[in-house]
């Protein structure tokens, strides 16, 4: 059965793992709703992944579902991470994939912080 398009929440998933302490990440910071670490495959100088620790499978999940305490705490979280790695000055972009045609990987909600250059179009150009 799939849930806002996809399937329902793995806990054996990365991030689930990771949360758990079963994986290392490299932490960023984290508090009682969230935590933010360095994604494994930067895409830019800065690639920061934030992720609630709620069992949420997307961004379509988390909003329809979690608590507002919990929606108030992840956003507080990723504002002060992209302050905290000194991103507002030269700005970033907050990216979250949600199912097949965004090309989601991880099925636990999560965001990805890029910055640290010009980052570019925001999406590919439809092909021709
Ligand atoms: P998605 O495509 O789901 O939006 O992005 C998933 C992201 O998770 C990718 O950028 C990928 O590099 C990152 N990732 C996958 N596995 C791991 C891991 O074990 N550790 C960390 N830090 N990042 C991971």
């Amino acid at each position: 059965m799939l849930v806002n398009g996809l399937p329902p929440y793995d806990p054996g998933n990365v991030f689930a793992r990771i949360l758990r302490g079963e994986i290392p990440c490299k932490r960023v910071r984290e508090d009682a709703f969230a935590l933010a670490f360095h994604d494994i495959n930067p895409q830019a100088p800065v690639h920061v992944l934030v992720i609630p620790k709620g069992a949420y499978v997307s961004s379509a999940d988390f909003t329809a579902t979690a608590s507002e305490a919990e929606i108030a705490g992840f956003w507080r979280l990723v504002g002060q991470v992209a302050q905290e790695l000194g991103l507002e000055a030269g700005g970033y972009r907050i990216l979250s994939n949600m199912g097949v045609d965004a090309g989601q990987e991880v099925p636990h909600f999560h965001v990805h912080i890029f910055g640290g250059r010009g980052l570019g179009r925001m999406v590919l150009r439809a092909e021709a």
